[in-house]
């Protein structure tokens, strides 16, 4: 990870990360961990030495010159850590406020869902990318992601480190939230290998794809409340099929 090497120069314009989320639940997760108040169960730290084992995997020895290589290299172990938090966010057996960190793990590193290898069928899930990204799927931000490893690296240690002998699990309530939102939820579905199938939400009231939603989400479940006044918990989304098309807040 020294920046001394050689690495092919990024070919789009400047891409920020969605940190704000990670950020805020990074922070929260260390106090509460620090506090004693979280003292994560089985499942969570199962998790977290799942997504830790993605953090730490070494980068391939690769012979000198060989750059274009390191480059994809470096973005693939970005891919398969955004890949391992949206599979145990998606999964539903962590705790509340593990979903809240593994979202904003993927919130974060979003960029990566497509790079360096983009979704294989059309239907595939996409999300909507930074602007100022150009056509097709853009260069990841490579630096900007490896620079939030070493703190990632850190909180899923703690979380996944073994609990000091008579103490048992504990988990404290995650923040709910709430937001707005205009525009679509998308449900994928993956019926055969590479086969993918994707559907539009629509409000079984009055059939608004549109929104402007109300979502309320505990990280349990999510509410989508539509304008017609209809409200839905029953409507097949993933966590990471909703709040990865939030804007970062
Ligand atoms: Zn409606």
């Amino acid at each position: 990870m020294s920046g001394s090497e050689a690495t092919p120069p990024s070919t789009s314009g400047p891409q920020e990360l969605a940190v704000l989320a990670l950020t805020r639940e990074s922070e929260r997760a260390r106090r509460m961990l620090a506090a004693g108040e979280w003292r994560p169960d089985a499942a969570d730290t199962d998790a977290a030495a799942r997504v830790l084992a993605r953090l730490t995997a070494p980068l391939p020895t690769r012979r000198a010159g060989s750059a274009r290589a390191r480059a994809v290299d470096r973005d693939r172990r970005l891919q398969r850590i955004w890949r391992s938090a949206v599979h145990h966010l998606d999964a539903g057996a962590v705790s509340a406020p593990a979903a809240a960190l593994l979202a904003a793990v993927a919130r974060a590193l979003l960029p990566w869902f497509a790079v360096p290898n983009p979704p294989s069928a059309a239907a595939a899930p996409h999300y909507p990318l930074p602007r100022g990204t150009g056509e097709g799927f853009p260069a990841a931000p490579t630096e900007a992601g490896e620079a939030l490893l070493p703190d990632m690296t850190d909180l899923f240690a703690a979380l996944s480190a073994p609990h000091p002998p008579g103490t048992v699990p504990r988990t404290p309530a995650a923040a709910p939230w709430q937001t707005r939102y205009a525009g679509r939820f998308r449900h994928y579905g993956r019926p055969a290998h590479d086969v993918w199938t994707a559907d539009t939400f629509r409000c079984s009231g009055c059939g608004n794809a549109d929104g402007p939603w109300s979502v309320t989400c505990d990280w349990r479940r999510v509410t989508l409340g539509c304008p017609c006044g209809q409200e839905t918990d029953r409507h097949g989304l993933s966590f990471s099929e909703v709040f990865l098309v939030l804007p970062d807040a």
